[in-house]
């Protein structure tokens, strides 16, 4: 419940943030902030020689608000008064933390993204992104995957909880703006790695769990176990190569329907070609094994970049190889300070 003082608060937040649209300013806080692909964006924008002339950057990480938590999520929207959100923050994990934890991601990220959307709605947000994943659209399917597929069957089993908060997302967007004229969109990326990920080996993605398996393995002279049967395929991003799109969505993108992020569908590999690269990254000697007892997960969900092409016909993606040395390098000199 608000009071009407409370009310007027957040209209008048909404009437500044309307008129702050107006001159062409951008306050873009960022949710989620401190993750893999929040610390990207900084680093991009760092490269890029700092903000843009009438951009200001906030980065937030969950110490600043519990988005699961509305209460604190007004807060921080009424200290910041954003025009402009990126929103990333979200319960994520790899193939074996969701197997184990369906209902806390459906209903952590449900909560989250329904905080998040209503309260930039309230405040007058002019723009919302939001971060979808490919491993959101039906198992069952035909490839390549296509931004008009996301709702046209389940997910796949393993991780189908993520999977129908992250496609409520798209419902989101769609209802404000039939509702409110809203311009709230979503990306859609492929899997995404790179310096800052989570490198737990329980409950992170394949290549960080792959990097500090290898690096143990190597540090110990034991085996490389890697789980699966290393056939399932992947298209992966670099946190980098994403952080700049998701700057030109920002600034640029300006439909409500989503757009999937990746690389062209040749550039899939299966998990063994994944596993090669780290190991050839790390200079890696030692056997490696295959545990078959552990779960494929989805076999593949082939995604097209037909629309980014269109958009952006000339974006150059840095080389798999290179990006994963590159990922390797960070994790060998920031071990003390990794996430893992
Ligand atoms: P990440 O490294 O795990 O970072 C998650 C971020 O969310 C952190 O900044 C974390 O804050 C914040 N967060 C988590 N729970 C929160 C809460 N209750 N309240 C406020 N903040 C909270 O994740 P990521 O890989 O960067 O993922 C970013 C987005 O990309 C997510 O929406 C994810 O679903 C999507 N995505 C990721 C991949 C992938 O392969 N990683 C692929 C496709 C899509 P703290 O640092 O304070 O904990
Ligand atoms: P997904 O792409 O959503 O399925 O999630 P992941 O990034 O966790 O990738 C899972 C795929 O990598 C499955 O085929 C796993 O069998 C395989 N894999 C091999 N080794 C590992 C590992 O150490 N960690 C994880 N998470 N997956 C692994």
């Amino acid at each position: 419940m608000r009071t009407t003082g409370q009310y007027d608060i957040v209209l008048l937040s909404a009437w500044i943030i309307a008129m702050e649209g107006d001159t062409g300013k951008m306050r873009v806080m960022v949710t989620g902030g401190t993750g893999l692909v929040g610390k990207a964006i900084e680093k991009v924008l760092q490269d890029e020689g700092g903000a843009r002339e009438g951009e200001e950057w906030i980065f937030l990480s969950s110490k600043d608000a519990n988005l699961m938590d509305v209460a604190e999520t007004r807060a921080v929207f009424q200290k910041h008064r954003p025009t402009h959100v990126i929103h990333l923050a979200a319960m994520v994990g790899g193939l074996f933390k969701n197997m184990t934890h369906n209902l806390s991601f459906w209903r952590n990220n449900l909560h989250i993204n329904d905080n998040v959307l209503q309260t930039a709605h309230e405040f007058g947000v002019l723009k919302v992104v939001s971060c979808l994943s490919t491993c959101i659209f039906p198992d069952k399917t035909t490839y390549p995957i296509d931004e008009t597929m996301i709702h046209s069957g389940p997910p796949h089993e393993s991780n189908f909880g993520y999977a129908y908060a992250k496609r409520m997302i798209d419902v989101h967007n769609r209802a404000y703006f039939k509702q409110y004229g809203r311009k709230y969109t979503a990306v859609i990326p492929t899997n995404v790695f790179g310096p800052h990920d989570n490198f737990n080996i329980e409950d992170g993605h394949v290549l960080p769990g792959l990097i500090q398996k290898t690096y143990i393995a190597q540090r110990e002279g034991t085996s490389l176990q890697v789980w699966g049967s290393g056939r399932p395929r992947r298209q992966f991003i670099y946190s980098h190569d994403l952080a700049r799109l998701f700057v030109w969505v920002l600034r640029e993108y300006n439909e409500v329907e989503p757009i999937i992020l990746s690389v062209g569908e040749e550039d899939e590999v299966s998990i063994k070609e994944a596993a090669d690269a780290v190991v050839e990254a790390l200079e890696f000697k030692g056997e490696v094994v295959y545990d078959k007892s552990k779960a494929d997960g989805q076999f593949k969900k082939t995604a097209s970049n037909a629309k980014l092409r269109k958009y952006l016909p000339d974006f150059t993606f840095t080389p798999f190889h290179k990006a994963i040395k590159e990922t390797c390098d960070w994790f060998v000199a920031n071990y003390d300070i990794a996430r893992k």
